[in-house]
């Protein structure tokens, strides 16, 4: 790799910092081949932002890459399905479902530290973009807690609207 031939610090990926720097102070990385924080991305929405950083980085401007929340909305078998970010969930976290087999529904949703940081969705993905931007906002959710589930015209009907 071209990369590790010139002496660059490569593990998964081309090893970055926040703002795309490389282990070569004048070498910098996006993209696929980057990894930042001990993660590579495979697709392009991460990328972008990658590029939106390091040109403001190279403009002189105050910028830093935090990673990406990665989602996914994708048809299976006729049935829509949503996840976005840590949608597993894990120590440190609690995870809200709700089931409804017969309507073929199911939805999870993961927080920590009163944040959405995860939800995966099957059946009913017509909140999945909200749902994404509370995650990528890391806004407190507390407020909107018990009702979140139901989707964002029980949560916040004003906004919804
Ligand atoms: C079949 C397929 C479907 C995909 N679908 C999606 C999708 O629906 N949504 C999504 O977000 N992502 C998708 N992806 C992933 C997405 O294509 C990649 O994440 C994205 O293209 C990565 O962009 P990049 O610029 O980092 O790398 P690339 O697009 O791979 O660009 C790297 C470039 O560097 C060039 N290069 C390599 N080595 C050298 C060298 N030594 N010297 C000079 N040039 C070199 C290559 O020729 C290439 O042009 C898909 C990928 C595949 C393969």
């Amino acid at each position: 790799m071209l990369a590790k031939e010139a002496g660059i610090a490569v593990n998964r990926g081309v090893v970055v910092n926040d703002v795309m720097q490389t282990s070569s102070p004048d070498v910098f990385a996006l993209g696929e081949c980057a990894e930042h924080r001990g993660s590579c991305y495979g697709l392009v929405e991460p990328a972008y932002e990658q590029a939106r950083v390091l040109a403001r980085h190279l403009a002189g401007r105050p910028a830093a890459y935090q990673g990406s929340v990665v989602s996914t909305n994708l048809k299976v078998s006729g049935v829509s399905v949503f996840s976005a970010g840590d949608f597993m969930g894990g120590e440190g976290s609690e995870s809200l479902v709700l089931s409804d087999r017969r309507r073929g529904t199911y939805k999870k949703l993961v927080i920590a530290d009163g944040r959405l940081t995860g939800a995966v969705l099957i059946g009913d993905t017509i909140d999945a973009l909200w749902y994404l931007e509370l995650i990528r906002n890391r806004d407190k959710v507390t407020a909107i807690r018990a009702d979140m589930i139901f989707g964002r015209a029980l949560a916040q009907p004003s906004e919804a609207a």
